[in-house]
């Protein structure tokens, strides 16, 4: 099923039209989630971290609300946004500026460590939105400079480090001048007993959402490459398993049946080897789990789907035969091997079919592979390919093309 888009969220055209520029292709996984809950006007608490698009997921729908309205100069807010640190907020005061930028936001940052005249000036012209760290939020209340009366959403980005970092007192104080009814959102990356606690205190009836930290590999994986042509693929693949270093591997392919087609090949050239795929029944992948647990057979064949499960220490090497298309499988399959602190060697078989793929898991795991030339099938045709096709993406990206590779928050 594909991922549905920022349109079938039902944003407005002047946000669709600032996220198309900028380059985001899908909303990522708590935008889906988030996006309709806020929409909807519910109270949310969601587990997210930075790095996962939370800041889209609050800030765009609530620019599509607030775009809807006649505002005069002076207003005062709609919008508060409390963030434990400065940086925090400048980067969220930069998100809005770039997804209103054709709906007419007006946004101003309190922080403190900056002079306070410029905030209270663009505070007295109106805004919308105030993006605030909570003492020079509460300095300002204070001196009568912001009128917290109409604000209507209130939201609290990484409510775990304002927590850690002492401003719980400031974030009730600061609850009570915002008046209810209200919208009050909460993210944090972590969901602790005192986060629970202010977020009771806080909101009434909240949704809650929680989504995966973005995907990591280990620093003890190796991950090589190795470029060959697609009918080398089995002999390359027979000469790397028949290598000493090779304990217990796991070969990855694309489709249950090239699965079996490389199990039934390796046995042939007499090594001991099994597949695993959907299409066995459960007792056939219980009795292949335990044969490659025990040592008895050193090759696992394996598609992704029934991957999932297979939890095996001792996995020196994981083999992708085919790159998959969904880069977050990579970071599935190789966190196979190098458990419990062990090494592991990932390596993945790339032809020409698997260049694009291959330019997706370099891209979410932001390094490019090693690439191994030490090999009986070293292909410079498919180096040659991969040095094409990078050169015109580059030059594509130069072309403004926008950055959204659409990859990236692929599941
Ligand atoms: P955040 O978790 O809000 O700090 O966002 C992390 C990064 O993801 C930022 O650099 C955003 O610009 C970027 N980002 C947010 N949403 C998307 C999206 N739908 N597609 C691509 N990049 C995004």
């Amino acid at each position: 099923m594909s991922t549905p888009s920022f349109n079938e969220l039902g944003l407005s055209q002047p946000v669709l039209r600032a996220l198309g520029e900028i380059g985001y292709t899908e909303p990522t996984p708590i935008q889906l989630e988030a996006i309709p809950i806020v929409a909807e006007g519910h109270d949310l608490i969601a587990s997210a971290q930075t790095g996962t698009g939370k800041t889209a997921a609050f800030t765009l729908p609530l620019i599509d609300d607030i775009s809807t309205r006649e505002f005069g100069p002076g207003d005062p807010p709609l919008v508060l946004i409390l963030t434990p640190t400065r940086e925090l907020a400048l980067q969220i005061d930069e998100n809005i500026i770039e997804y209103g930028r054709y709906a007419d936001t007006r946004s101003c940052v309190v922080v403190g460590g900056i002079a306070v005249g410029p905030q209270i000036e663009t505070l007295r012209r109106g805004v919308d939105f105030v993006v605030a760290t909570p003492g020079r939020l509460l300095d300002l209340i204070e001196r009568k400079a912001i009128i917290l009366d109409e604000v209507e959403f209130l939201i609290l980005d990484e409510a775990d480090r304002m927590l850690d970092l002492g401003f719980v007192h400031d974030v009730r104080r600061i609850a009570e001048y915002v008046p209810k009814p209200r919208q009050t959102l909460l993210f944090s990356a972590t969901m602790t007993a005192g986060v629970r606690s202010l977020a009771s205190t806080i909101q009434t009836d909240a949704k809650s959402v929680s989504v995966a930290p973005p995907a990591t590999v280990a620093e003890n994986i190796e991950q090589q490459v190795m470029f060959v042509e697609k009918e080398h693929k089995p002999d390359l693949l027979i000469d790397l398993l028949k290598r000493e270093e090779v304990e217990l591997a796991l070969v990855f392919t694309g489709t249950k049946v090239v699965a079996s087609q490389v199990a039934r090949r390796l046995e042939r050239s007499g090594i001991k080897a099994d597949a695993i795929h959907s299409n066995k029944t459960q007792s056939q992948r219980q009795k292949a789990l335990d044969a490659f647990t025990t040592g008895k057979v050193k090759v696992l064949v394996a598609t992704d789907i029934v991957a999932r499960g297979i939890d095996v220490d001792g996995i020196s090497h994981v083999i992708n035969y085919e790159i998959p298309e969904d880069a977050e499988n990579y970071i599935h399959r190789i966190g196979r091997t190098a458990r419990a602190g062990a090494r592991g060697v990932a390596i993945s078989l790339c032809c020409v079919d698997d260049i694009s793929n291959l330019r997706g898991v370099e891209s979410l795991v932001k390094q490019a592979l090693v690439i191994e030339e030490d090999q009986p099938f070293h292909s410079s045709m498919v180096a040659g390919c991969l040095v094409a096709s990078t050169r015109a993406a580059k030059q594509r990206a130069r072309a403004g093309k926008g950055r959204g590779s659409g990859s990236k928050w692929a599941r």
